[in-house]
């Protein structure tokens, strides 16, 4: 297995440290694990000031040691604002990141977060589902247009409350947008990920779902990747990444990625799964 999109408590609402995801990795036998920091640039975000890259490259090393056989990477989850490409490139620029995702956490630059449940709710409830999702898409069409990241995170992260306000998350009727988005992708390199953690959530399905992974791949996206986004130990592990690989290879991928010093590498999902 590889995991390409978890927190530990590098980030502020991360609750293991690297060594023992690390430890739990080696047990499973996974082929690369990349811990994606938050790196969030917005003061009035929650975990501004809180990324601490010596603290993350020390981490690193030392779940290097503990895993011999596991390829650990060097990454990072910047959350996306137009206003803040330069300080992300400069980041990229300073740092030896194997993995940088860009997520949309925030629907403008005045800190509307979608991503946290109180503040997601405020804004939903005075929000139509055009506005709210039209906006998300708008800016997730910014961020894999900035060329700045390998991977756009949880493309469809506006539906983990939203399905609370506006029913589950019908992926045709946000068909124009998601395929500008992923054309977006194609043209700039930027692969996008599966992330598993919706299962456990409101949406029961992944960021994103079934149709709309369709879709990214006939707009020519073959650069995919997976990740549980977890936060603790009981969100790592197999089960649901092997559910994920199964969907991936249902929507016609016969491959993923992971990114080492910031090129994807390729593996075979069936030779995971065989695994
Ligand atoms: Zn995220
Ligand atoms: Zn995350």
């Amino acid at each position: 297995m590889i995991d390409c999109h978890f927190h530990t408590d590098l980030s502020k609402d991360g609750r293991a440290a690297l060594a023992d995801y690390a430890r739990l990795a080696r047990r499973h036998r996974y082929l690369a694990i990349i811990p994606t920091e938050h790196l969030d640039l917005d003061p009035e975000d929650n975990s501004y000031g809180f990324y601490d890259s010596d603290k993350h490259l020390a981490a690193v090393a030392r779940a290097r040691a503990l895993a011999p056989e596991t390829f650990v990477g060097l990454g990072v989850e910047f959350t996306y604002q137009k206003s803040r490409e330069g300080e992300i490139a400069d980041w990229c620029e300073r740092l030896p990141f194997d993995l940088a995702v860009g997520s949309v956490h925030h629907l403008d630059d005045i800190g509307v977060t979608i991503s946290a449940e109180r503040k997601a709710r405020r804004y939903f409830e005075k929000k139509s589902a055009e506005e709210a999702y039209g906006r998300y898409f708008e800016i997730l069409l910014q961020t894999a247009a900035s060329g700045l990241f390998d991977v756009l995170g949880h493309p469809d992260i506006c539906k983990r409350y939203g399905v609370l306000f506006y029913g589950p998350f019908e992926a045709r009727r946000w068909e124009t947008e998601l395929r500008d988005v992923f054309r977006a992708c194609a043209d700039t390199g930027t692969g996008i990920e599966l992330n598993v953690a919706g299962w456990r959530q409101a949406p029961g399905e992944p960021y994103p779902g079934y149709q709309t992974l369709v879709m990214a791949r006939q707009e020519g996206i073959r650069l995919v990747t997976i990740g549980s986004d977890a936060h603790d130990l009981s969100r790592f592990g197999p089960e649901l990444i092997k559910r994920g690989l199964e969907l991936l290879k249902e929507a016609g991928f016969d491959r993923v990625y992971y990114w080492r010093e910031r090129k994807p590498v390729p593996l075979s999902i069936d030779g995971l799964l065989r695994r």
